[in-house]
C-alpha cells in the first residue's frame, strides 16, 4: 500500500437527483468514522456514479447524461465528499471538469481502446484538467497487462495523479493481469473493483479481504440504497450498511491463515499472497474445465448407447495417449512444459472418471 486507503463508493450509475442525493448521505453518515480499534478508515470516501454508461446493449439504460453532473455536484456540496464520475470521450471530460468534478475514471471499455484513451489526455492536460485531483484508469476488458501499463503511461503525461482500478476480465479476477502491472508500477496505486469483478453482491465482501492481502491500496465498490431497483448492474450492488459492515471486518480480521505465512517479512508475504491469488484462480479454471468435459463424456455416453456402442473403445484411448505425450501446452509464460508421465496419469484419472459418468 502507497498511502492511504482510498475508497470510491457509490451507484453504478447517477439515476436520479433523490437516488444519488440519498445514497450520498448514507454514505456520508459512514464516511470518515474512526473504527473503535484503528483510525484507518477515518479517510473520506470519494462518492462516484456514472453518467455516461458505456453498456454492452443499446437496449439497456444509458445514462441520464450531463444532467447527473449537476446532482453530483450537489451531493458534494451538501455532503462534503468528493465526486467522481466515468468519462469516455473529450466532451465529457470537459463537461466533468466544467460541472466540478474531483476525480475521472476511465471504463474498461475506453481502456481496451489505446486511441481512445490518448484522446482524452489534451482535455485532461489543459488548464481546467488541473483542478481534477486523480485519475482512475481500470484495466482493459481482455487480460492484457501490456496495454493497461500503456494507458497508465499515456494518462502520466496530463500530470494529474494516476491510479489503477482492477476490476478482472468478464467475471473473472485475472489476478496474474493485476499482478504484472503491481510489480512493473509499483509507484501507482491500485484499487480493487469487487463487484464488476464478480458481478455478484454476495462475493464483494469476500474479495474485498483481498485489499489488505495483496497490498492493495483502496476499493472502487457499486453502492445502491435499494439495489435490487437499480436500472444498471443490480446484481452486484451493496447497500451503505453492507459495506460499513465490510469495513468494520476488513480492519478487524486477520486473513486466513491459510493464504498468509505471518513469519514472513511483510513485503514477501504480500508477493505469495499474490501468487496464491493467481494459483487459486488457476484451480477454479481447472475445475470449470474438467466439469465441462465431464458434461461432454455424458452426452458421448448417451449417444453411444442410442447407438449401440461399446463404453471403451480401444483404438481412440490408444490415439488419446499418443497426442498427449507429443502435447505441450500453451501458456504466455512459455514454460509450459510437462512430464509425460504425469500427463499420462493425470489424464488417466480423468479418463477412468469419465467412464463412471457414462455409465
Ligand atoms: C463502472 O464502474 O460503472 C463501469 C462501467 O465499470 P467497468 O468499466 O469496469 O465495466
Ligand atoms: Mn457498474
Amino acid at each position: 500500500m502507497i498511502g492511504q486507503p482510498i475508497y470510491i463508493v457509490g451507484p453504478c450509475a447517477a439515476e436520479s437527483r433523490e437516488q444519488v442525493l440519498e445514497t450520498a448521505r448514507e454514505l456520508a453518515a459512514i464516511s470518515c468514522q474512526p473504527s473503535e480499534v484503528s483510525s484507518q478508515h477515518s479517510v473520506p470516501f470519494i462518492f462516484r456514479a456514472g453518467a455516461w454508461k458505456p453498456r454492452t446493449s443499446p437496449h439497456t439504460f444509458q445514462g441520464v447524461g450531463e444532467e447527473a453532473l449537476t446532482w453530483l455536484a450537489e451531493a458534494k456540496m451538501l455532503y462534503g465528499m468528493d465526486v467522481a464520475t466515468e468519462v469516455a470521450t473529450p466532451e465529457h471530460v470537459r463537461k466533468a471538469i466544467a460541472a466540478g468534478m474531483d476525480y475521472l475514471w476511465i471504463g474498461a471499455r475506453t481502456s481496451a481502446n489505446p486511441m481512445a484513451v490518448e484522446n482524452l489526455t489534451p482535455a485532461l492536460s489543459s488548464r481546467e484538467g488541473g483542478k481534477i485531483k486523480g485519475i482512475l484508469i481500470k484495466n482493459p476488458v481482455n487480460e492484457d497487462a501490456k496495454l493497461w501499463i500503456g494507458n497508465i503511461e499515456r494518462l502520466e503525461k496530463t500530470g494529474i495523479p494516476v491510479m489503477a482500478v482492477h476490476r478482472g476480465c468478464g467475471h473473472q479476477p485475472c489476478w496474474r493481469m493485476a499482478h504484472q502491472v503491481r510489480l512493473a508500477r509499483p509507484d501507482i496505486p491500485m484499487l480493487l473493483d469487487p463487484s464488476h469483478m464478480s458481478g455478484d453482491a454476495a462475493k464483494v465482501p469476500e474479495l474485498m479481504q483481498m485489499i489488505p492481502q495483496l497490498g492493495l491500496d483502496g476499493a472502487m465498490v457499486e453502492v445502491h440504497c435499494h439495489p435490487a431497483e437499480a436500472l444498471s448492474d443490480a446484481k452486484q450492488q451493496i447497500t451503505p450498511e453492507e459495506l460499513a459492515d465490510r469495513l468494520r471486518l476488513t480492519e478487524h480480521r486477520p486473513a486466513p491463515p491459510d493464504r498468509v505465512q505471518t513469519d514472513l517479512p511483510n513485503r514477501e508475504n504480500t508477493e505469495l499472497n499474490w501468487l496464491r491469488a493467481e494459483i487459486d484462480e488457476l484451480d477454479d479454471k481447472l475445475w470449470d474445465t474438467i466439469a465441462a468435459r465431464m458434461d461432454v463424456s455424458r452426452r458421448i455416453g448417451e449417444w453411444k448407447k442410442a447407438n449401440g456402442v461399446a463404453p471403451l473403445q480401444p483404438e481412440r484411448y490408444e490415439m488419446i495417449r499418443e497426442r498427449l505425450k507429443n502435447l505441450t501446452p500453451t501458456h504466455s509464460s512459455g514454460e509450459g512444459e510437462l512430464r509425460t508421465e504425469f500427463k499420462l496419469a493425470l489424464w488417466e484419472l480423468i479418463h477412468e472418471e469419465s467412464l463412471r459418468q457414462q455409465e
